[in-house]
């Protein structure tokens, strides 16, 4: 099984990459891009995703992030430019909340992809708060849905390849 740690507001922005590109400007591009790749090079069914509060598969290789002594809200021995600013943080526990209310998920919850590709379908449909992606990432996000749910039926599966376009979407950390 090939686990892929998540904060909870992140997901959408993973099927949105899935379905057209990691953006250039991205600061977690390169750790957003390892995702992917897992994405790509697994059977979906072998994938799970651990939903955390702290610092996720996507900080890993941040230039935002730094070690530090004291820590931070999102990590024992790390910081980061967000974890330090409150307006950031407050909005992140605010987004986190709402995907938990709409997904009945919480900290700790280990989902298996195809399950988390069905919720989000049903009860994320639309992109149209800006913390989970936002309308820019929408096209992009109901293709990597369509994509993902094929894979996991298995008319797709071992395919692993979308297209891409670097011109889509926008990423928020
Ligand atoms: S700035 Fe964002 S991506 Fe970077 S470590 Fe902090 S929370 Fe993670």
């Amino acid at each position: 099984m090939v686990r892929i740690r998540l904060r909870p507001y992140h997901p959408t922005y993973v099927v949105a990459h899935y379905g057209g590109s990691v953006p250039e400007g991205s600061r977690a591009r390169g750790a957003f891009e390892a995702i992917q790749r897992k994405l790509r090079e697994n059977p979906v069914h072998e994938i799970e995703i651990e939903i955390v509060q702290e610092h996720d598969d996507a900080c890993a290789g941040c230039k935002f992030r730094k070690e530090a002594e004291g820590g931070s809200v999102w990590g024992e021995r790390h910081t980061c430019t967000s974890a330090e600013d409150p307006e950031i943080v407050a909005a992140v526990n605010r987004t986190n909340d709402k995907v938990f209310g709409l997904l009945g998920l919480r900290y700790g919850s280990v989902i298996k992809l195809p399950e988390l590709v069905r919720l989000l379908a049903e009860r994320i449909p639309v992109l149209d708060d800006g913390m989970l992606g936002g309308m820019a990432l929408q096209e992009a996000y109901e293709k990597g849905l369509r994509a993902l749910s094929e894979r996991a039926s298995g008319s797709a599966e071992g395919q692993g390849e979308v297209a891409t376009d670097p011109e889509r979407g926008r990423a928020i950390d």
